[in-house]
């Protein structure tokens, strides 16, 4: 790939303005997308030879040479059509398995806010040209390399470069060397910056940490467990056949003949198609989950969901609403309520239910202006004119900030470009979860600096931040407290004016007078409880892991059926009692408070230590470990940063906790279908195995030939299978604990379904053989169609819905696989080359009757009484 040549900014006016979206597409035409090739595409002839590499396939063409040597014609055709049919099947479910991946990462793949044509514009990061100006905000992935031209308390983490874990101020002003560039793949931690890019592509750093990128396919763990799983089944195949072999030439058989047969039992037997049956159900399961809004970025993730136990989740926006609005505000003065919902501008100031006097609203619009200028949000308008009635305002950014200015403007405070005109920022020291509070500098008219700062109560109301009476701090914490006790997210807001020269925004945090607390009220989503209460429904524990206030989650938690409403207040448990080790069991808590993402990391550690499967979900960009270290990292798709974005293993493009759910649900349906085809698969061929083993003992001397057991192979695992792996998800899936994560794929009574099936199909099928020679009929067909038509009976009697209208393939499948059998005895071409003879009705009933055994024998095999009488619970 060539390397691009620096660009730097041409003129303020690109800088101000961006590119226009002509010259982006022309410059995307010119340098290519910003993206490092990483995926090779397989060809064709590549995937047909590794199909054909298959051992099981190997031993197949040595038997074609084999069949050709001894002139057996008619089986060297059925061999060669198996290798063709396996092929082909194999070939076109990994290339759809590869697409459905495909289309997976091109959904979560990361995007970029850039300025275009004056507009600030969110685009695919694979579409940034050099010459972008770039807006980067906490939580952003730096798209590309870049040039930066402002920054406000900019931090970033390098570490994926350099390996250095602190991160790196980005300060203009300090002069230092590589303060003004910015690497493609490095984060924003805090902070924000406009920076215009200078290389994209392979000529970025991008092209550097390429390999990290890289989407790796690794096999899943159930993919590993089911390959050694299929390793033991073929060497124990191989041995049965072999005795198969043996026994023939004892009988003094053909060795030809035997050897053929054996081979085709053996490549009958297993269930070689598994691996591509299993990727399939996981891509498919993935398409899924996808159309449902949770968009999953590792394959794995689709089998893991299946069997979350623990959903830990944050509180804001994902079980509240997130939409805030103030709804009191306390001064030292007085209490003041604001009506009004949303971020509608408009709404009353009440004092004790009358319209607040003008005497009244002064303290609380020093708070409120205080509030509007320590604060980077903004509020839109209703795109068309809004008749005041809905609550069409939305609010860009932070939606606590967002809540402060709509009531600044409820109590007419000074619009916020007029205040920001009035006192320019000089400084800012930005919010994080860490330090939960934030403050600006400001000049003033008068020539003086002012502070202002807000922040959670126990991060202002301190002595070491607030020159006040110990008396008046005790009061607004109890005031808080009060607040917090009913639901409300607390804000404490504090001032202060400095005539020294200007410092850091971070320094100028004491010695500040209190303004007053601002209480945020951020209703529970309606269908939160309903979501918990299905978690539980489905044996997975909710967990609250919040930064807010303990009493406010204590309130939320018990609004949402999380706590019962009779529980304690201290049943929720701070993040200080974490760190001062209080807490002895972290898995017997469901509500954390106050916590910061180290003690996230700790929480999701004691879980995982427990044996436990946990789900986190998380947007900020602190989350990202934890999102890493959780078996299953949630991130919000709408409202989590970049960051998030990118270390979870599940995306929700619609920001609803119910996705998780509906994903979970999605992957026990893939797992269940999992099973269900390896009953399917392992009792049919021990099915097969036992009737050529036992045929013999009952005087049918060769009870099926090997072109016969071949295209039993054929009609069995080919369409139906695949059919399988598209059956409906269970009406039970979400009412019955998560599988056990160690459980073996063939626990819980799977292999002793196998076994009862396989001896119901071996006996009802060996039953009609044996009544077919006892009339001199041709029993070998009649066995043959038996066989068939018990696995297909099983096939339909292994269906969670048995007349369900969803996946009518699998009926469908039936259907034809039951007509092509009908073909091998009716159709002469079929018929001289599988040397089946036609049947008569009373023969075709039996072979029908068979059937119904096996179908009969399916049901059974589901009864719960029968489960419970083999699975010890
Ligand atoms: P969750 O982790 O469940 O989403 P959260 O969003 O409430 O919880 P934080 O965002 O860490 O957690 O907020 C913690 C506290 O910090 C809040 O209770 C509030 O008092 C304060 N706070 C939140 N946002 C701001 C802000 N922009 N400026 C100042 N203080 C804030």
């Amino acid at each position: 790939m060539t390397s691009h040549p620096v660009r730097t900014p041409q003129s303020t006016d690109e800088r101000r303005r961006g590119l226009t979206e002509e010259d982006a597409a022309r410059r995307l035409a010119e340098y290519g997308r910003n993206e490092v090739a990483t995926r090779r595409t397989v060809r064709l002839h590549t995937r047909v030879v590794a199909q054909l590499r298959d051992p099981l396939i190997m031993v197949l063409l040595g038997a074609v040479a084999l069949t050709v040597a001894i002139g057996d014609h008619a089986d060297s055709v059925v061999i060669a059509l198996v290798i063709v049919v396996n092929t082909t099947v194999g070939v076109i479910q990994e290339v759809r398995a590869d697409n459905a991946v495909a289309a997976l990462s091109a959904m979560s793949a990361p995007n970029a806010r850039v300025l275009r044509g004056g507009c600030e514009r969110e685009v695919p990061a694979a579409e940034v040209v050099p010459g972008d100006v770039l807006a980067l905000g906490e939580g952003d992935i730096v798209p590309a390399d870049a040039l930066l031209t402002q920054a406000s308390a900019l931090l970033l983490d390098e570490s994926m470069l350099t390996g250095e874990s602190v991160p790196v101020d980005k300060d203009l002003r300090s002069g230092r060397p590589g303060a003004a560039t910015l690497s493609a793949g490095t984060v924003v931690v805090r902070g924000r910056g406009i920076a215009t890019v200078t290389a994209t592509g392979a000529a970025s750093a991008l092209g550097r940490i390429a390999a990290l990128l890289e989407g790796r396919l690794e096999a899943t763990p159930l993919q590993r467990r089911l390959a050694a799983l299929g390793r033991v089944l073929a060497v124990a195949t191989l041995a049965l056949c072999l005795l198969v072999f043996a026994l023939g030439l004892i009988r003094g058989l053909a060795p030809g003949t035997m050897a053929v047969t054996a081979i085709s039992l053996a490549v009958a037997a297993v269930p070689e198609s598994l691996p591509a049956v299993v990727t399939l159900a996981l891509a498919l399961g993935a398409r899924r989950m996808a159309a449902r809004h949770a968009v999953v970025r590792r394959l794995p993730a689709v089998e893991t969901l299946g069997s979350v136990t623990v959903l830990a989740t944050d509180k804001t926006g994902t079980l509240t609403e997130g939409r805030m609005v103030v709804e009191r505000v306390w001064t030292p003065e007085g209490a003041v309520d604001f009506t009004g919902a949303g971020y509608e501008p408009f709404g009353d100031v009440r004092v004790d239910g009358r319209a607040a006097e003008p005497a009244e609203l002064g303290p609380v619009q020093k708070l409120l202006t205080t509030a509007a200028l320590c604060n980077d949000a903004a509020l839109r308008p209703p795109d068309e004119p809004s008749d005041g009635t809905g609550s069409r305002w939305t609010a860009l950014g932070d939606p606590t900030e967002a809540a402060l200015l709509t009531a600044a403007a409820k109590a007419h405070c000074e619009e916020p470009s007029t205040l920001h005109q009035t006192y320019p920022r000089t400084d800012e020291a930005p919010f994080d979860s860490l330090r939960k509070r934030m403050s600006t500098l400001h000049g003033t008219p008068t020539g003086q600096l002012m502070v202002c700062l807000k922040g959670a109560p126990e991060a202002v109301l301190d002595p070491a931040v607030l020159d006040e009476s110990a008396q008046l701090l005790d009061r607004a914490q109890d005031e808080a407290a009060l607040l917090a006790a009913q639901g409300y997210r607390v804000l404490a807001v504090a001032c202060g004016e400095r005539t020294e020269a200007p410092t850091r925004a971070a320094d100028a945090e004491s010695g500040l007078r209190l303004l007053g607390l601002a209480a945020i009220n951020d209703p529970p989503k309606p269908a939160a409880a309903a979501t918990l209460a299905a978690c539980r429904a489905a044996g997975i524990t909710p967990v609250l892991i919040t930064g807010d206030h303990p009493a406010t989650a204590w309130a939320i938690a018990t609004r949402v059926g999380l706590l019962s409403p009779d529980s304690e207040p201290g049943e929720v448990v701070t993040g200080q009692s974490l760190a001062a080790g209080t807490v002895d069991d972290l898995t017997a808590v469901r509500v954390f408070a106050r916590t910061d993402p180290q003690q996230k990391l700790d929480i999701v550690e004691a879980w995982r230590d427990r044996g436990d499967v946990t789900a986190m979900t998380g947007d900020g960009v602190n989350d990202g470990p934890a999102l890493r270290q959780a078996d299953i990292g949630v991130a919000m798709g709408r409202r989590g940063t970049e960051v998030a974005r990118q270390s979870a293993d599940l995306v929700l493009t619609d920001d609803e906790l119910s996705t998780v759910v509906a994903a979970v649900e999605e992957g026990r349906r893939v797992y269940d279908n999992i099973r269900r085809f390896l009953v399917y698969g392992l009792a049919g061929g021990t099915a097969e195995i036992l009737v050529m083993l036992l045929g013999p003992l009952l005087g049918l001397s060769l009870p099926l030939r090997a072109g016969q057991i071949l295209w039993i192979n054929l009609l069995t695992h080919g369409l139906t299978g695949v059919a399988m792996g598209a059956e409906p998800v269970s009406p039970r899936a979400m009412h019955r604990p998560p599988r056990p994560p160690q459980q073996h794929v063939l626990g819980h009574g799977l292999w002793q379904r196998v076994l009862f099936l396989a001896a119901v199909v071996t006996m009802a099928s060996l039953a009609a053989g044996l009544s077919a020679r006892a009339v001199d009929a041709a029993w070998q067909s009649v066995l043959f169609l038996s066989l068939l038509a018990a696995q297909l009976g099983v096939v339909m009697g292994l269906r969670d819905r048995l007349l369900t209208r969803e996946n009518l393939f699998l009926p469908a499948a039936v259907l034809a696989s039951a007509g092509l059998a009908m073909a091998a005895l009716y159709v002469p071409f079929l018929r001289s080359v599988l040397e089946t003879q036609p049947l008569g009705g009373t023969e075709v009933a039996v072979a029908a009757a068979v059937g119904l055994a096996g179908f009969a024998a399916a049901r059974l095999s589901r009864q719960p009484w029968l489960r419970r009488l083999v699975v010890k619970q």
